[in-house]
């Protein structure tokens, strides 16, 4: 029996009919991780055991289990444990311990869930790699000499590799999407102000939320359905998604968007293949495909990349050894204290943002780049809009390409910024968005297929992309079947 492959549900089963100990199952997934070569985590939770032991003695007393009961799940390094370290892959909060816990990271708890580790990433959700980490890259389990994907790359090979059933990632511009399509796995991206951020460290406040990353797409919506809800301690997050116990979906009637500017320039020509490909399946199955222009996407990366910056700039600002984060020895002025704090403690892609994201703000600049930005951005919501008129959802692929190898794109940043293209949109509207596997290319890597809906629409998305896996048997069946 393979507890690699198993859903939570038939996870679930087994912990109730007593066929495994939640205490069992922890062990299994540590000795995993103990053989593992990907990197994917920062800090193991020593209380994890502990934890499982509780839900082994409510199994025993035969007491009612919450939904995520004796599951181990990995939580990324910029969600905060109360006790346990929580450190943004970054030097600066390299000996952080939060005294408290994130609002999704409680609602995690009372779930039952058990945490099992923090895992790694790129340095406060800036990348797309996971290689800009202070505690290294973070390994594809599909084929360790490539990118798991960033930033959310841990969260998304710990569940791949088996190392964690069900993880947390975040998503400010694609993060919890691109690393799933990369590892074959299914992200979750939901409506802005259905998750709360309360506890989640700070990249760019406006653009992000906390997504849920699991095997299966009734894996993710049940994680999804756990963390989302309104939360007191964050004000922007008002509504909760709604709840899919047991999803079922159908096709039939489904009215899909096929933005051309997402299926153009700078994609693989096999991703695109492979992803026109599971469109056209889902159309024999009863959906139909609208094609679509929404030419204002063309300017959605430099859009995303001025204002994500700007924020960053901003809420960065707090790490200045004093208040909060490393504080450098050398010093011989409170100036120098800032200056060599931050120098030593941020690595070379989050000075690059808070430069640019400080000059995209400074006097006489501002009004050219960011406020230009923020008109653009509202251009892209009233596109999304009219769009949401004649469909329900619209369809792209993920990221431009399979998984590539580690150290190839190190030199150039702005080519990973272009590759964010199909992502960013989704965050830059609120609109909820949602990554799965739907065949492979290039060396047999998977591909992932994105689905973004209307506001809260996360029901929505969850079915279709469920009828999708059910009809073509999931991803595991994808690629022995050589696709649909
Ligand atoms: N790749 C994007 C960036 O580097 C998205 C990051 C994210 O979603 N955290 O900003």
């Amino acid at each position: 029996m393979d507890l690699r492959k198993m859903t939570v549900s038939q996870l679930r089963e087994m912990l109730i009919s007593r066929k495994i100990s939640a205490s069992e199952l922890l062990s299994v997934h540590l000795e995993r991780i103990e053989r593992s070569q990907l990197n994917a985590y920062i800090t193991l939770n020593d209380k994890a055991m502990e934890a499982a032991r509780e839900i082994d003695r409510r199994i025993s007393s035969g007491q009612e289990l919450p939904p995520l009961a004796g599951l181990p799940i990995a939580v990324k390094d910029n969600i905060s444990t109360k006790g346990l370290r929580t450190t943004c892959a970054s030097k600066m909060l390299e000996n952080y311990i939060p005294p408290f816990d994130a609002g999704v990271v409680e609602k995690l708890r009372s779930a039952g869930a058990v945490i099992i580790d923090k895992t790694n990433m790129d340095e406060f959700g800036m990348g797309s790699s996971s290689e800009n980490s202070t505690f290294g890259p973070v390994r594809n389990p599909r084929d360790p000499s490539r990118s798991a994907g960033g930033s959310s790359g841990g969260s998304a090979a710990a569940v791949c590799a088996g190392e964690a059933v069900l993880a947390l990632g975040t998503d400010t511009g694609g993060s919890v999407r691109q690393p799933s399509s990369m590892c074959g796995v299914v992200g979750i991206k939901p409506t802005y102000g259905s998750t709360s951020r309360s506890g989640l460290i700070a990249f760019a406040s406006s653009l992000e939320q906390v997504g849920a990353i699991g095997r299966t797409v009734a894996d993710a919506a049940l994680l999804q359905g756990v963390i989302s809800g309104p939360d007191p301690m964050d004000p922007t997050c008002v509504i909760k998604v709604k709840p899919k116990n047991s999803i079922q979906g159908t096709l039939s009637g489904l009215r899909i968007g096929v933005p051309k500017e997402l299926f153009g320039e700078g994609i693989s020509d096999l991703t695109k293949d492979v992803v026109m490909r599971a469109l056209s399946f889902m159309e024999r199955h009863g959906a139909k495909l609208i094609p679509l222009s929404l030419p204002e996407l063309r300017y959605s990366v430099s859009c995303y990349y001025m204002i994500a910056s700007a924020e960053a700039a901003s809420n960065l600002g707090r790490y200045d050894g004093i208040r909060f984060g490393h504080a450098s020895s050398e010093h011989s002025s409170l100036a120098e204290l800032f200056r060599n704090s931050r120098s030593e403690g941020f690595g070379r892609e989050v000075k690059r943002r808070i430069l640019l994201g400080t000059y995209v703000l400074s006097a006489g600049y501002a009004e050219k780049y960011y406020r230009r930005a923020a008109s653009m951005r509202a251009k892209i919501c009233s596109g999304f809009e009219t769009s949401f008129s004649k469909c329900h959802m619209i369809a792209s692929p993920t990221a431009t390409g399979v998984a590539f190898p580690l150290g190839i794109k190190r030199d150039d940043p702005t080519e990973l910024y272009s590759a964010d293209i199909c992502t960013v949109p989704a965050n830059l509207a609120g609109l909820p968005a949602i990554s799965f596997p739907c065949g492979s290319g290039e060396g047999g890597l998977p591909i992932g297929i994105q689905l973004v809906g209307r506001k809260f629409a996360e029901d929505q998305l969850f079915s279709a992309a469920y009828s999708f896996e059910s009809l073509s048997g999931g991803y595991e069946q994808l690629i022995t079947s050589g696709g649909v």
